[in-house]
């Protein structure tokens, strides 16, 4: 099992932590500061310091033991041993831009307020397919969300148990993931406050105003009931 240590603490860009398996595919760590793949949001990257000072690249971390556990994808693990103490450093610059695509798309499920289809979080943009008949107002969708942004709403997480999610269906808002839970069941919510509260297990940044300038680039019609909404950073236009 991982101790995931990004749900706690989504800024920890390093930890110490042990070796506890090693497949064909990658090094399972008692501990990790690595978001493994899932929930649309990719999984981190990069490096590993093994106890002789070698640096392995890790080019994506994914779940593993039905997500107990999570795996460090490295081209090759040789010089690493179970047990050995390792280092584990994410490139914060590519993650920190996953956190802030993140969070704007729980800002984004609040400005349309419709069942959410799927999702995903790219390092370039994010997008949002939502249940809808009709179509979306660019605009309105855009000035919603900048409004929500620049209210700079602190973001905040804590545990429910699966009895109280089951009477507040609403708080689950992607239909087709199943909501996350930790080793004693409980389901992890995340709250902008005032603005969004939803079961989620992704990284966060702290207040709505660290997400910075976000465009909504397209809002495109993918069938009967799927509207895609998708965003990208001002800065990278
Ligand atoms: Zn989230």
């Amino acid at each position: 099992m991982t101790e995931a240590l990004y749900r706690d603490d989504s800024y920890l860009k390093s930890c110490t932590t042990r070796v506890t398996s090693i497949t064909d595919t990658g090094i399972e760590t008692e501990a990790s500061v690595f978001y493994p793949h899932g929930g649309g949001q990719l999984g981190d990257t990069g490096e590993l310091v093994t106890p002789s000072g070698d640096i392995l690249q890790v080019t994506n971390t994914v779940k593993v033991s039905d997500g107990a556990s999570q795996s460090h994808q490295v081209a090759s693990s040789a010089g690493v041993n179970v047990g050995d103490e390792v280092q584990l450093t994410i490139d914060w610059e590519r993650r920190y831009r996953l956190m802030r695509f993140h969070s704007a798309l729980h800002l984004l499920c609040a400005a349309v307020n419709a069942p959410v289809n799927g999702g995903s979080i790219q390092v370039e943009r994010a997008r949002l397919d939502f249940n809808l008949p009709d179509g979306l107002d660019k605009a309105q969708v855009q000035s919603t969300l900048e409004g929500f942004i620049q209210q700079d709403v602190p973001v905040s997480t804590r545990w429910i148990t699966n009895e109280e999610l089951a009477a507040q269906p609403e708080l689950v808002r992607t239909m087709a993931v199943k909501p996350p839970t930790n080793a004693t069941g409980t389901i992890r919510l995340v709250e902008f406050k005032g603005i969004d509260l939803q079961a989620c297990g992704g990284t966060h940044v702290a207040s709505s105003a660290e997400i910075g300038a976000i465009r909504v680039s397209k809002v495109e019609n993918k069938g009967k009931q799927n509207r895609r909404v998708t965003v990208v950073f001002d800065d990278d236009v």
